[in-house]
């Protein structure tokens, strides 16, 4: 069985198939498939969006289509950036910018009030129509600065206790991530749907 990722930021991808191929789930690319769309993220919720892309790219291909719709919820900002964090220093924000607009936000802000929460709403939409849901989070604070090299997006200030995102392995970010926790959730689900 053949499934398409809903997704073209290819670091997100890239981690996403890195964590299905360890289910044994092959997914195709939207590149390898030859779909090349902008969809509209314009739902109000994380579940909301997931849906959205999995559907658009389940109907194009009649393929199952699996999606991930991620963000951050920080508590001192009332959960902002929340659905707009890949936008929240504007429309063509690269991440460099939305981070320093996060770090500025929190400016003279101590470790315990710089709470917040790594969410990740993965979506198995099936050509049919049949399709559900799954959420995962991950727990942590924004730290005082970047640190580590590694990973993509706000990884260089999600730390998880004392380690960020950025420093940590492939492996050991997969078993704790927000988008681990809700593929894991979605594997449990994948046989009833086949
Ligand atoms: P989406 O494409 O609307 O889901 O955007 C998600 C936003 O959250 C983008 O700014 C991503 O860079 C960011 N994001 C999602 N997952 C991660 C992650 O695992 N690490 C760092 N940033 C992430």
């Amino acid at each position: 069985m053949v499934f398409a990722v809903a997704t073209n930021n290819q670091k997100k991808l890239k981690e996403i198939q890195r964590i299905l191929d360890s289910f044994g789930i092959t997914a195709k690319t939207l590149r390898e498939l030859g779909v090349d769309v902008e969809i509209e993220e314009n739902g109000t919720t994380f579940e909301e969006n997931a849906v959205i892309k999995a559907k658009t790219i389940a109907q194009i291909t009649n393929l199952p289509a699996i999606s991930d719709d991620s963000g951050l919820e920080v508590d001192a900002l009332n959960g902002a950036p929340g659905v707009y964090t890949a936008r929240f220093a504007g429309e063509n924000a690269t991440d460099d910018e939305n981070i320093d607009k996060l770090l500025a936000s929190l400016e003279g802000l101590e470790k315990q009030d710089r709470t917040a929460r790594f969410v990740s709403a993965v979506c198995l939409y099936m050509p049919d129509g049949r399709h559900t849901v799954c959420r995962g989070t991950c727990e942590g604070w924004i730290g005082f600065e970047r640190i580590g090299d590694g990973g993509f997006g706000y990884d260089p200030v999600f730390m998880v206790e004392e380690t960020s995102y950025s420093q940590m392995t492939a492996q050991a970010k997969d078993a704790i991530s927000h988008r681990g926790s809700a593929l894991r959730q979605l594997k449990e689900q994948i046989e009833q749907f086949i």
